[in-house]
């Protein structure tokens, strides 16, 4: 049973439509518009702007003027803390609304999506603290006459870009960190899904704060992320996304050396040692794949079980998979929604198509035409070489590939064999083997039997093709600041040059 739409605030048939948002204020579109479908169903729920490389000239002037005249990095830390705390006070309060926006938009499961708001809401707490925390250093060991200080400075206005999979989420990592250092920013929100960022820019007025400090412009990738990563006044660009597109950044970044946070894509090996709990590793590794549709860049695809255990393994997870409630996603007991959008579906089923040829089939790879517009089983492959594309490719979807190992090198080994290095799981009940694992898989992320574990305290990132700089935790603010040093000298105690 779907839930009632009117009572979670957006009524069947609704059509929302936005304009940019520059300058507190939402800018008509002027030219062609974007219109979305929900993916699941092919109900249109929403349209926005096609955005031009002129509309981004404004936002990006909005944000430059409103970073310079200092009506936001010239606050206390705890002014911009207390905006901050009142935007996650209105997220956790209106996630009802917000989460089926989300579920609209994306095709993703309503229970998720009812997570991940408050779960952004309590990334914007975390941050609103690390306002207030935000510090430099001081020297004081050069005698009594001389002191030097490394000050914390906001970059200058960031530019922040984000993909499809995790609209809200993504923002959260990204946003009030950047606008917690003192930064202006200028988001482009993914083509198939801008309508929380800009439900976000509505909330973010109303909780105080000043225009032009949050500005968002909608469209493609080419020209408005293009635009935006090129632009010669954003001094840092926070990108999330593909590999491919991350590489597009870096080069257009050269343009005027600005700094860049890249979260990219991942083949991540969930790692199953023979002495694990096997029903958390099962439940762990169906999460690491059937969560959001497999668009998940942590996301399990790589499952490498010790051999004794594989057998045993995959008839258990095979068989927990028969239970999982695949189909509508506003219906609160489903587990799986639909793939987010067409492309990706059929990326989804070429790969399968490919695995089919190079590994063995055991359970899933069809679509499921029956259940709406892009649905997909999940699918589990064994058997699978290590230079098979299905072990080698992100695919983004519900498909995994299981390999065996035998001693924990081979594991190590295998696990490594990959150009990227964003996360990784470990099962195991051994201590000696998790210490070694959590030292020797070149990860950003290892996880001990857990799976996704993401508490807003602790970094994320990846090393490797998965990109470079870290978001959440402590570490996320600080990216958006540069360091200044100030060394300061006694004039009456000074050494003189030409004494
Ligand atoms: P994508 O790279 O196609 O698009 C991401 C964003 O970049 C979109 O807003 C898109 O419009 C924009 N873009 C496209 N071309 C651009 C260009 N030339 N210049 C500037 N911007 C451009 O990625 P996607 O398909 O939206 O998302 C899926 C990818 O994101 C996967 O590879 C996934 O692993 C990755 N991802 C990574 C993380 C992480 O934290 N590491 C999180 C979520 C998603």
């Amino acid at each position: 049973m779907g839930i009632d739409r009117n009572e979670w605030g957006v009524a069947k048939g609704c059509v929302r439509e936005y304009g940019h948002f520059i300058d507190g204020t939402e800018v008509p579109s002027s030219g062609e518009r974007i219109e979305r479908h929900s993916p699941a169903t092919g109900e249109l729920v929403a349209s926005w702007p096609t955005g031009t490389i002129a509309d981004v000239d404004r936002a990006v002037k909005t944000a430059v003027e409103a970073f310079e005249d200092g009506r936001w990095s010239g606050l206390t830390a705890s002014q911009r803390s207390e905006v901050l705390s009142r935007v996650a006070v209105q997220l956790k309060n209106d996630w009802k609304r917000l989460a089926l926006i989300e579920t609209l938009e994306t095709g993703k499961a309503i229970a998720q999506s009812a997570d991940e708001i408050p779960w952004s809401g309590d990334m914007w707490d975390f941050a609103a603290g690390q306002a207030r925390a935000l510090h430099g250093d001081a020297y004081s060991s050069f005698g009594d006459s001389k002191l030097a200080l490394a000050l914390r400075e906001p970059v200058g206005p960031v530019g922040i870009i984000t993909p499809w999979n995790y609209p809200m989420v993504v923002l959260a990592q990204k946003l009030p960190y950047a606008l917690a250092a003192g930064c202006t920013v200028v988001v482009k929100p993914s083509e198939f899904t801008s309508g929380t960022t800009l439900e976000l820019a509505r909330i973010l007025r109303e909780a105080g704060l000043p225009d032009g400090v949050f500005n968002v412009v909608t469209g493609y990738g080419n020209p408005v992320g293009q635009r935006l990563a090129e632009h010669p006044d954003i001094r840092l660009v926070s990108f999330t996304g593909s590999t491919a597109t991350g590489r597009k950044i870096v080069e257009a970044s050269a343009f005027n050396m600005k700094k860049v946070v890249l979260e990219l894509g991942g083949k991540n090996p969930n790692i199953i040692f023979a002495d694990a709990n096997l029903d958390a590793a099962v439940d762990g590794a169906i999460k690491a794949f059937v969560y959001n549709s497999g668009a998940e860049c942590c996301s399990g695809s790589r499952v490498i079980v010790q051999k004794n255990i594989a057998d045993k393994f995959i008839s258990r997870l095979c068989e927990k998979l028969d239970s999982i409630a695949i189909g509508d996603p506003l219906d609160l007991a489903t587990k799986m929604g639909s793939i987010n959008n067409q492309p990706q579906y059929e990326k989804i089923l070429k790969f399968i198509e490919a695995g089919k040829n190079e590994a063995t089939l055991v359970r899933g790879g069809r679509a499921l035409p029956d259940r709406g517009c892009f649905y997909i089983e999940p699918t589990v492959f064994k058997n699978v070489p290590l230079d098979a594309s299905i072990a080698k490719e992100e695919i983004f979807g519900p498909v995994i590939a299981v390999m065996p190992f035998e001693t924990i090198d081979e594991a190590i080994r295998i696990a490594n064999d990959t150009e990227y290095g964003l996360a990784s799981s470990v099962w195991t009940s051994d201590l000696a083997t998790a210490t070694r694992m959590a030292r020797k898989v070149n990860a950003g992320v290892v996880w001990v039997n857990t799976f996704l574990d993401l508490p807003s305290e602790i970094p994320v990132g990846g090393v490797r093709q998965s990109g470079y700089g870290r978001e959440n935790g402590r570490y996320a603010a600080e990216e958006y600041t540069v360091i200044k040093t100030v060394v300061l000298q006694d004039p009456t105690a000074a050494a003189r040059y030409l004494d």
